[in-house]
């Protein structure tokens, strides 16, 4: 059974559970229940909030690494323990299954960890200079100011762990605002880092309507930084708004992931690999798989097998059988989207080869679907889908597979299979996106840089580089006092 806590914000050091601008409904999307009311912050809490990260960002800033380092490997450490029951709150709120939900907590834990110890590690350099006056030449790396952080649903511990512990780790103090359907698994997440011995005015939590939130926390002179995962409407949107008032941006936003299957590909391997990943998180997820671009010599097999696989994807509500594969989408306007994107699809040559339907019943469920053949040039494939449907196109030749995944606009993540080593290498050259997976789906881990390219957004969260994207360079050039 879990228990959904009482739902507050946290500004300033203080638990707040009063909302000035009233409160927002949170419903389960597997049973379609409200669980939840979130307060929502007035004008003057946000305000509060600016000035609580305003004032903490001088002593923060200030603080030596290893300390900051200290307090983050405690929070990660306090989040471990925690993962079990957090991971409840996580499928009770957007319908990830818990062992899912597990495996992002501890994921998250460790990506604290990693950007906690870039605190100690990360230095400048020195450049040699060009005369005997001039001693040295001295390149830093000084935290930005006050950072806001926008995070969606999908991810709703570990996408905003990477933001909060980059953030926290190149000094910054930050004002966090969670996605509307998963205020708990932020309020937890953020309990972690309280605990963990965060100073007051450091880390901020507020909850609300997004649009007039992100609008009113930009256009502070107190925000120097604004990080968002999310749409690419949404990202151009508040792209323009920073720019405007002259703010660092972080934009990590959809993509439409091109998987190429050469003929050379292990097949079994490959497609009980891609049936599995697609249909994580019920496809709400943005290096989700899904052009799957196939050679015509390895076609009908693998639309076969995919199409097996997938119907017999568990589907039902996760928090009521721990066995079940695949959750609900998180929201009713998901599912609504998917209704759209089969009958595009169905319209454009696409033939169902299993699923197509909402699933009746009170929860926003959506059968794990497969649609083979549609027209490449489709709304379908070429619109982000987000949720669970697979588009598998034939290829004759494997250069045209490129130019097609390469085709869009997006360019989050690609893959490729290919047993053949030059093929694969050619492949893993050729795909235009931030990240490319051969012969595997995963292009995310603690260590690595995690971004897109075009409309998938700029810039890296993750890695050394998710600890720089909160600094600023800074250049210091000594020459001799005298002589
Ligand atoms: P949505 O646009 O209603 O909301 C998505 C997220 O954006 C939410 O977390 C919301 O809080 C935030 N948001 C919405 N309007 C905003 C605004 N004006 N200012 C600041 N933040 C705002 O869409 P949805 O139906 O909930 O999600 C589906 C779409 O969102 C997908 O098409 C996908 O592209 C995108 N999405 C992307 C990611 C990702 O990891 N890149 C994650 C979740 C959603």
């Amino acid at each position: 059974m879990t228990t959904y806590p009482a739902l507050r914000m946290f500004i300033a050091g203080q638990w707040i559970a009063d909302g000035e601008a009233g409160t927002m409904e949170v419903v389960n999307p597997s049973t379609g229940a409200v669980i939840g009311r979130c307060p929502k912050a007035s004008t003057a809490q946000l305000d509060a909030a600016l000035k609580a990260a305003g004032d903490a960002f001088p002593s923060w800033s200030a603080t030596p690494g290893a300390e900051r380092h200290a307090i983050l490997r405690r929070a990660a450490d306090l989040l471990r323990a925690r993962a079990e029951s957090i991971a409840r709150v996580i499928t009770a709120e957007m319908g990830k299954p818990r062992a899912q939900g597990v495996g992002e907590i501890l994921s998250a834990c460790d990506t604290i960890d990693f950007l906690g110890e870039e605190a100690k590690r990360r230095g400048g350099r020195l450049i040699p200079t060009r005369g005997n006056q001039l001693l040295a030449q001295m390149v830093t790396h000084e935290p930005i100011g006050p950072a806001v952080l926008l995070t969606p649903w999908n991810f709703p511990v570990n996408l905003p762990a990477k933001k909060i512990a980059g953030a926290l780790a190149a000094g910054c103090t930050a004002i966090f605002k969670p996605a509307e359907n998963t205020p708990a698994s932020a309020q937890l997440l953020v309990e972690c880092f309280v605990e963990a011995g965060l100073p007051e005015g450091v880390l901020n939590l507020v909850h609300g309507d997004p649009g007039p939130i992100a609008e009113h926390l930009i256009a502070s002179p107190v925000t120097r930084k604004v990080s968002f995962t999310g749409s690419t409407a949404i990202g151009k949107q508040l792209g323009a708004l920073a720019a405007t008032h002259m703010k660092r941006f972080a934009p990590e936003l959809g993509g439409h992931a091109p998987v190429i299957v050469s003929k050379n590909a292990d097949l079994a391997r490959a497609v009980a690999m891609c049936a599995t990943t697609k249909f994580r998180n019920a496809g709400q997820v943005c290096v989700s798989p899904t052009r799957f671009l196939v050679a015509k010599e390895v076609y009908d097999e693998f639309v076969a097998e995919f199409a097996a696989r997938t119907s017999r994807i568990k589907v039902g509500d996760p928090g009521a059988d721990d066995s079940v594969d695949m959750g609900p989408l998180a929201h009713a306007r998901r599912v609504a989207a998917m209704e759209q994107v089969v009958a595009d699809a169905g319209g454009n040559r696409g033939e169902v080869v299993t699923g197509g339907s909402a699933i009746a019943g009170q929860g926003f469920f959506f059968q794990p679907t497969v649609i083979a053949n549609p027209a490449p040039d489709s709304r379908f494939m070429i619109e982000e889908p987000f949720g669970p449907v697979a588009g598998i196109v034939p290829f004759d030749d494997i250069a045209d597979a490129v130019r097609i995944a390469n085709s869009l606009r997006y360019g989050l993540a690609a893959y490729a299979f290919s047993a053949d080593l030059d093929e694969a290498h050619a492949l893993g050259r050729a795909l235009r996106a931030g990240m490319v997976g051969i012969n595997q789906l995963i292009v995310s881990s603690p260590e690595t840089p995690f971004g897109g390219v075009g409309d998938s957004g700029f810039g890296s969260e993750g890695g050394e580089e998710g600890y720089l994207a909160f600094t600023d360079t800074k250049l210091v050039m000594l020459a001799k006092a005298g002589g």
